[in-house]
């Protein structure tokens, strides 16, 4: 799709690619907040909380540009050309992503738009769904006794097109953490076991982490597609695979059932809303 600009023109807004954190408001970042309090308009995803939504100035314009596997959404292109658009016609443009905006979220395709249209941008960084979920799961992903390394990969995967390296992510001195990966949950398991990873090895799918809702499902390698096909399992959700996550029950703290269902009610105060 061509990208429509005004030539001889110089966009006179800027946009700020923004993370929002996995879900509890209260991992927002105080550049994030700033940002956020005067925007002229946000573009946000469907992964954005209605708590960090309603940070954002009365007057500000609010886009839903959100994608769910399966559900419309504008396409890549649109957003990209609302970027610009918006650019031109107002001065503070924010793009909210869940997470780390560069961490599976495009942030890039989007910059790069920005780029080719001559529009100014910054970026500011998210706690990423992986960061998140190991810290209110119990999970340290690196933790020195069960793993070397750890690896992010995306589970949405186009299998036939691009091929998984199961091999590599076999490796059983790595954490593997798998996002949107539900749904290939079948594939995943017996990539990794074909490529000799244990089946014993433990594995984590942790639903709507962060949040009051946040539930954890924890087996083996060769339960992983039993676990993601629980009717209780509610998207989003992460997987995590890897000795690390045998030390999920011993490092347990967070209790989503005792935490305030508006977890953002504290941080309203202590910000003076
Ligand atoms: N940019 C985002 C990731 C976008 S991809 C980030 O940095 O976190 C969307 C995937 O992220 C979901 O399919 C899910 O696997 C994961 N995810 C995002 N938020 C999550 C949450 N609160 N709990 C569990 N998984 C989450």
């Amino acid at each position: 799709m061509e990208l429509f600009t005004l030539p001889g023109q110089q966009a006179q807004g800027k946009v700020w690619l923004v993370g929002a954190g996995p879900g509890d408001i209260e991992l927002l970042t105080l550049k994030a907040y700033r940002i956020l309090k005067k925007a002229d308009v946000v573009l946000f995803d469907a992964l954005v909380s209605d708590e960090i939504l309603a940070l954002v100035p009365k007057e500000a314009e609010l886009i839903a540009v959100g994608k769910r596997a399966g559900k419309h959404s504008a396409a890549q292109e649109e957003i990209n050309q609302l970027l610009v658009t918006k650019a031109y016609t107002r001065k503070n443009v924010v793009r909210l992503k869940g997470g780390d905006p560069f961490i599976f979220g495009r942030g890039g395709e989007e910059l790069e738009t920005l780029v080719e249209a001559g529009v100014e941008f910054e970026v500011v960084p998210g706690i990423t769904a992986a960061s998140g979920t190991s810290a209110y799961a119990g999970i340290p992903l690196t933790h020195r006794d069960h793993a070397q390394g750890v690896t992010f990969i995306t589970g949405h995967c186009k299998l036939e097109s691009r091929p998984m390296d199961w091999q590599s992510y076999a490796n059983s001195a790595n954490t593997l953490v798998v996002y949107m990966g539900i749904l290939n949950a079948a594939s995943i398991q017996h990539g990794l076991i074909s490529a000799g990873r244990s089946p014993k090895t433990p594995v984590a799918i942790v639903s709507k982490a962060t949040t009051a809702a946040q539930r954890r499902f924890i087996g083996t390698l060769c339960e992983l597609a039993e676990l993601a096909a629980d009717p209780a399992l509610a998207m989003p959700a992460l997987m995590i695979i890897g000795e690390v996550v045998g030390l999920a029950d011993s490092l347990h703290w967070f209790n989503p059932e005792n935490s305030p269902k508006t977890l953002g009610a504290s941080v309203k105060q202590s910000l003076g809303h």
